[in-house]
């Protein structure tokens, strides 16, 4: 390899030193009307004991989001974002950063509405905003997606399905939607959830100033306890 070459690849692949948590497989699935994640559906097929999938959302937020990146990068893994769609037409090409480093982009409504409480038209509508918004930003097809709040329904999961588009659902989270959390705190949480789950769909927020804070030590941990990170992607 010539020095320029390494220089080049230096410069946007992050060296991945044993130390580092690291990305240990990528798990590709179909596209298919399906519903993944054991607080409401079937764990995620293929998945093996102590593998986790790491999983954002509510971004991109230009505050933390990098941030969350940086972290990732620095320890080597691949994660899914699933994002709203509002914060995803006004900060377009930080979407693209996230999928330029690999990660996987998925979609989270275009509003983070409570939909058991929309008419099925207006979640239609907040399903086709979504769509046209990943579109015109991404220039690609989404092949997942989670409901805001987890409050799934049944017009969009019909709609999704008949997308064939899957339902993303978690395994374990840290509640770090909840205020003033220490690192510590939501180590302990996301820890003892997996402990619980055995691994699978993690849950976290990269619109979160808190969590892109303590992603440092969360990935750390998860390291120490002989977790693998799994990166999900689709056909
Ligand atoms: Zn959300």
């Amino acid at each position: 390899m010539s020095l320029l070459l390494a220089m080049a690849l230096a410069a946007t692949e992050p060296v991945c030193t044993p130390d580092a948590l690291g990305t240990f497989r990528t798990l590709i699935l179909k596209r298919e009307a399906a519903a993944w994640g054991k607080a409401q559906h079937a764990a995620l097929p293929g998945l093996a004991p102590k593998e986790v999938v790491l999983t954002f959302d509510d971004g991109p937020r230009p505050e933390s989001t990098p941030v969350v990146l940086k972290a990732l990068a620095d320890q080597c893994v691949k994660a899914s974002f699933f994002m709203n769609g509002e914060p995803l037409r006004q900060h377009a090409a930080l979407a693209r950063q996230v999928r330029d480093a690999g990660h996987t982009v998925g979609m989270h409504g275009y509003r983070h509405e409570h939909f058991s409480q929309l008419s099925p038209a207006a979640q239609l509508a907040d399903l086709e905003a979504m769509l046209a918004t990943y579109r015109a930003a991404l220039g690609a097809e989404p092949a997942a997606y989670r409901f805001p709040f987890l409050e799934e329904t049944p017009t969009l999961a019909q709609a999704l399905g008949e997308r064939r588009m899957a339902v993303m659902s978690i395994d374990a989270g840290a509640e770090d939607w909840l205020p003033d959390q220490t690192p510590q705190m939501l180590g302990d949480k996301l820890l003892g959830e997996l402990a619980k789950s055995g691994g699978g769909i993690i849950l976290l927020h990269d619109a979160q100033d808190q969590t892109a804070r303590a992603l440092p030590f969360l990935l750390q941990s998860l390291k120490a306890k002989g977790y693998r990170v799994v990166h999900l992607t689709w056909q």
